[in-house]
């Protein structure tokens, strides 16, 4: 196994409803550690940036208005594996098919208010994690 970087969002939904400390718990709890982390909102232009690769989808607009809805909470994850370990946390994108005791399984309001975002594969993560955060706003981790 080898150490990874994983971009992780929690959504506006998570955020609204003061699930930030219950999230990074969750993280936290399964070895992966936050080695970089703010609370932004999003403008539309960085949100229909973030999910270019869903342009073309029929739901892509409405995600957009909804990640520019509230803040949002970005963070970089560091662990062995994070990349996986974080989407197995999280759960299936829709929480109707979410394992038990997953993030999206217990908190997910719907398919589109899943409450957590996650990187999918090492160059998603790497250009994820640039979309919001330099180099130096990452720190060395302790773990
Ligand atoms: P994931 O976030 O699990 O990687 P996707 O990359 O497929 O899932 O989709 C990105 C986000 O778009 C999802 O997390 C969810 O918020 C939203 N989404 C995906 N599919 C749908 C859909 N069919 N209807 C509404 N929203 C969707
Ligand atoms: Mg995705």
């Amino acid at each position: 196994m080898a150490k990874e970087r994983t971009l992780s969002i929690i959504k506006p939904d998570g955020v609204r409803r003061n699930l930030v400390g219950t999230v990074v718990n969750r993280f936290e709890s399964n070895g992966l550690q936050v080695i970089g982390m703010k609370m932004i909102h999003l403008s539309q232009k960085e949100a229909e940036g973030f999910y270019a690769v869903h342009k073309e989808r029929p739901f892509f607009g409405s995600l957009v208005d909804y990640m520019t809805s509230g803040p949002i909470v970005v963070q970089v994850l560091e662990g062995e594996s994070a990349i996986s370990k974080n989407r197995e946390i999280m759960g299936a994108t829709n929480p109707e098919q979410a394992a038990e005791g997953t993030i999206r399984k217990e908190f997910a309001v719907s398919l589109e208010q899943n409450t957590v975002h996650g990187s999918d594969a090492p160059e998603t993560a790497a250009t994820e994690i640039a979309y919001f955060f330099s180099e130096t706003e990452l720190v060395n981790p302790v773990l």
